[in-house]
């Protein structure tokens, strides 16, 4: 059971985590935890500070969130456990403040201690969710996930060591074996020197899934501040329905494209295990939330969700030299390769190459070595939309009607058929809300088109499902 950062935003937050982990406590749970909202982006910023010759000002920007924390602590805690917790506050505020300015003094320190100092988000989240749910009796046990999951020294997006399987399971299982609950901070890991680590951002729900994996769960359970998967992203689209339902694929396809709900890793792990995910609400346990299974049903018009990924870049290489030549394409990759920059969407012609980008910091050295290759155009502030359903592929009608809902506006990129189940095409940034509130109207809004299947689920069960 993961609980995102708005989900153990406050006190009433905590509160709330412990009275649905208490109705799952006989499907005996591990709790993975974020930190508080908010908390990871203000501990960037004081590294950032630093970096920028103010240490001071970055830790001092940082007490507000230290008395944050020990204010839910005050709350919520008896005495001996408050105590504890404070000195924990104490000792993260201390260490943070000692790393700030080793950070200023010496910027080539920061990959390291920037996880590091990161990392006290989790670590104190974990610590006062276990002594939440100890307050609530429930037999929590406080586990520090570096010692769970091992990664490469890849900091600020590790990756983790085939052997994070089996450091996981020692660590959890004698705890879940005695009766326990394991509660553990997700996003943060280590090498196998003990060096902190984290997993990228929002990789919280990837620690769940790891975790899960590794102990062969019944259930991933991602609980945070939407009753599930939406058919697009309530921040653009405000009437996006819960998705009953999703494969695997599909849900993999709208989290690389811009689904915040899921971390683009989470869908792996259980894959390899074949375990449901469930994506619920921690504001609203009853709610029906999403299930993603193995394989689920099309979608009456076949489009299931909208995803869409703002601020990518897109980079056009165009050589005569390309035509019916081999090798040009491998020359190509190899250059994103060497600067360490991920590609999402391919087109190509006979004479050119469209890629792009999400992120661009290395586009300055980049840019010279395609140019190397051909003539090179790059345009910025671009959105990719992601239409996606189980049988898009072999729909008639399907991208006719998606382009005929734009059809005024300018669309460049498209790239269907390399999965089975998206649709992928590029827009202006700002005509992406237009065109996705447009493609939501018609696929979900219309009477016919609702996608719903008939089967209610419902993320509280009677019988909740957690570790095997
Ligand atoms: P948490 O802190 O629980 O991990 P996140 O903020 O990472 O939560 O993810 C949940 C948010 O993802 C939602 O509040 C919503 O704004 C955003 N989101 C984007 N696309 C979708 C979608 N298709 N379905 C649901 N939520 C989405
Ligand atoms: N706290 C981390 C972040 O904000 C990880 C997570 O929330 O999943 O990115
Ligand atoms: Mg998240």
């Amino acid at each position: 059971m993961k609980f995102g950062g708005t989900s153990v935003a406050d006190a009433g937050a905590f509160r709330n985590v412990a009275a649905i982990v208490k109705a799952a406590e006989t499907g005996r749970p591990i709790v993975v935890t974020s930190a508080i909202a908010g908390f990871t982006n203000a501990l960037l910023a004081s590294v950032d500070a630093a970096v920028n010759g103010d240490a001071a000002a970055g830790a001092q920007s940082l007490n507000e969130w230290f008395d944050r924390h020990a204010a839910i602590a005050y709350e919520l805690l008896g005495r001996p456990a408050r105590q504890s917790i404070e000195a924990a506050i104490l000792e993260a505020r201390t260490e943070v403040g000692r790393l700030l300015k080793i950070i200023g003094g010496y910027p080539v320190t920061r990959p390291p201690l920037q996880d590091e100092i990161v990392a006290v988000g989790e670590l104190l989240s974990s610590q006062l969710l276990a002594a939440v749910l100890r307050e609530n009796d429930l037999p929590a046990r406080y586990v520090d996930a570096r010692e769970c999951i091992k990664t490469n020294e890849d900091y600020g997006s590790a990756t983790p060591l085939p052997e994070t399987n089996a450091t996981a399971a020692e660590k959890l299982q004698p705890a879940i074996e005695g009766g326990e609950i394991p509660v553990l901070g997700g996003f943060i890991a280590s090498t196998s020197k003990g060096i902190t680590t984290t997993l990228g951002r929002g990789g919280s729900d990837y620690t769940a899934a790891i975790v899960g994996a590794a102990l062969d769960a019944r259930e991933i359970q991602i609980w945070t501040d939407v009753s599930g998967v939406l058919t697009a992203d309530p921040r653009v689209v405000p009437e996006g329905q819960t998705i009953p339902v999703l494969s695997y694929q599909e849900a993999a396809e709208l989290a690389y494209f811009g689904a915040k709900v899921l971390h683009p890793k989470t869908i792996q792990p259980a894959i390899d295990k074949s375990i449901p995910v469930r994506v619920c609400n921690s504001h609203a346990p009853t709610d029906a939330g999403t299930l993603i299974v193995a394989e689920s049903e099309s979608a009456p018009l076949t489009i299931k969700a909208i995803a869409h990924k703002n601020g990518v870049t897109t980079v056009q290489v165009t050589s005569a030299r390309m035509l019916g030549a081999y090798g040009f394409l491998r020359a190509l990759f190899e250059v994103f390769d060497r600067h360490r920059t991920a590609v999402d969407v391919v087109t190509t012609s006979e004479v050119s190459v469209s890629l792009t980008i999400d992120d661009k910091i290395a586009l300055p050295e980049l840019i010279p070595d395609l140019e190397k290759l051909g003539s090179v155009e790059v345009e910025e502030d671009r959105t990719i939309i992601c239409v996606v359903g189980e049988g898009l592929r072999n729909t008639p009608g399907i991208a006719a009607r998606v382009f005929s809902v734009i059809h005024d506006i300018n669309v460049s990129m498209i790239s269907v058929g390399a999965s089975s189940v998206n649709l992928t095409f590029m827009v202006d940034e700002a005509q992406a809300t237009d065109a996705i509130n447009r493609l939501h109207k018609v696929c979900f809004e219309s009477s016919v088109s609702n996608a719903s299947d008939s089967t209610e689920l419902k993320c509280s069960q009677e019988e909740p499902l957690a570790a095997a």
